[in-house]
């Protein structure tokens, strides 16, 4: 009976062809250079995709962050931005806007994500304080131990495994949560980090009842939760696809609910609210917004603009109503979901199921010859560019850093190549000819070289970092 098992979601929830909802009225050319021009330039770069041009790239799938492409309605919002210092009505769009579909109270405008994280890990974490949460993002981490905090991982042990095909891999184990405030006691714990959908476990999503007895559990312990919304709208995705009781509710509904169980968030608006550059920050509670909005002005910007451009607050202000249409999502989803069945049926290692915003191909499993020290995410990545042009991201050893005390690699279990989906950007051609070079590069493998790191930068290397062939 297992060949009957379903292989994918698709297979599993049954599929039905989707198309986008929406025409396109501006192109912007591609252009592809040669096999030797792409090999000079990989050299160039130091075998690290960050480090090449972007007029060297085909497709670009590094990122699905500030690459979304804007609607008619958000171009029009831009011309009618409002350059004030201070009050622009822009702001009071944006602010309405978060309010209408996040539910939060108080909002502030961040140049992008990680400004917020920065703003609410100096105002809430005190020294030695434990920061919980599932799976750790690069930026987020940093700024929660720049505070002073120890980060904890608590995502539930599926999440580690990049076959195991749980439907909400992002889920927080609930019984580490509880160990961990029974040992260090409630007070050591700054806040439970939440994150929907887990970028670094593959776009992993969380589900309700996950967040809703996550938040009686805090509740008995007086801990907060604070949540990464960045892309809280895919992950409402996954909940109205598989939760039972969800089918019928709106994209709308089940992201206000869920965030209804969180006492604020920060957000990355250059994801899911679909914008070139922003963020935003929002929490429920007074005092604790005076000293964020006390903050801001410090790092950011006055409270109503955060280092923005009053058009760029507009924009967002649009982009969040777009974001939390149905069909939109349904249809940014089904994209990723394309190009990760395509992949799966070619028995091509990816992470299982395939998540909300890219497909992680399995460096691990690809090129089992490697050791993690020869970086198989990263040369995967390169070798992908060299094939096509296509550029994609590593997520494993060169981005999860060192350990601040040992100063040894963080090994992560995981050892992904992202190719990210760019949100209202690429056709599904495009994602036919990703997955074909990625056909090209897997049955290549056993012939690959790994690489070395030259040059090492102390935060956040995997920016920046340079590699040679071995
Ligand atoms: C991108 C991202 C951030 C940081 O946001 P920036 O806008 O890049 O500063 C934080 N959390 C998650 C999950 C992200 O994907």
């Amino acid at each position: 009976m297992s060949e009957n098992k379903p292989k994918t979601m698709g297979q599993q929830f049954g599929r039905r062809s989707w198309a986008e909802p929406w025409k396109i009225k501006m192109v912007e050319p591609l252009n592809m250079i040669s096999h030797e021009e792409r090999q000079a330039a990989l050299v160039e770069a130091g075998y690290n995709t960050f480090l090449l041009k972007s007029a060297d790239v085909y497709i670009d799938l590094l990122t699905d962050s500030g690459t979304s492409a804007m609607s008619d309605r958000q171009w029009a919002g831009m011309m009618m931005g409002d350059e004030a210092y201070a009050g622009s009505r822009n702001f009071y769009n944006l602010e309405n806007a978060i309010q209408t579909c996040y539910g939060y109270k108080y909002i502030l405008p961040t140049h992008q994500g990680r400004g917020a994280e920065h703003l609410i890990s100096q105002a809430v974490i005190k020294k030695g304080q434990y920061v919980a949460g599932n799976m750790y993002f690069t930026t987020t981490r940093l700024h929660q131990e720049l505070a002073g905090g120890i980060f904890v991982d608590v995502i539930i042990d599926e999440a580690h495994d990049p076959a195991n095909l749980h439907p909400f891999k992002g889920n927080i184990d609930l019984g580490k949560v509880e160990a961990l405030i029974k040992e260090k006691g409630a007070e050591n714990i700054a806040y439970i980090s939440l994150a929907g959908t887990v970028n670094m476990a593959g776009g992993q999503p969380v589900s309700m009842q996950n967040v809703r007895e996550l938040r009686a559990l805090c509740d008995r312990y007086g801990v907060k939760i604070f949540l990464d919304a960045t892309r809280m709208a895919e992950n409402a995705f996954f909940i109205q696809e598989r939760e039972p009781g969800y089918a019928s509710k709106s994209i709308a509904e089940i992201l206000k609910e869920f965030c209804a169980y969180t006492d604020g968030a920060w957000m990355s608006a250059k994801k899911d609210n679909l914008v070139n550059i922003g963020g935003w920050l929002a929490v429920n509670d007074w005092p604790l917004f005076e000293e964020l909005r006390n903050l801001v002005v410090v790092y950011e910007g006055l409270h109503t603009y955060g280092g923005l451009a009053g058009r760029d607050m507009e924009a967002m202000a649009i982009g969040i109503l777009e974001s939390v249409n149905d069909d939109h999502i349904r249809s940014r989803v089904g994209q990723v979901r394309y190009l990760g069945e395509l992949l799966t049926d070619w028995d091509i290692p990816i992470v299982q199921p395939v998540g909300g915003h890219a497909v992680f191909l399995d460096a691990k499993a690809f090129y089992p010859h490697l050791k993690q020290i020869e970086f198989p995410a990263q040369t995967l990545a390169a070798e992908l560019y060299l094939d096509s042009g296509i550029r994609s991201m590593e997520r494993g050893i060169a981005s999860a850093g060192r350990d601040a005390k040992t100063g040894d690699h963080y090994y992560p279990k995981l050892e992904l190549t992202r190719l990210t989906i760019p949100r209202r950007v690429y056709t599904q051609a495009h994602m036919d000819v990703v997955a074909e070079s990625v056909k090209a590069v897997y049955d290549e493998r056993e012939k690959t070289r790994g690489l070395k790191m030259v040059y090492e930068p102390k935060y956040l290397r995997f920016f920046q970092a340079r590699f040679e062939k071995l």
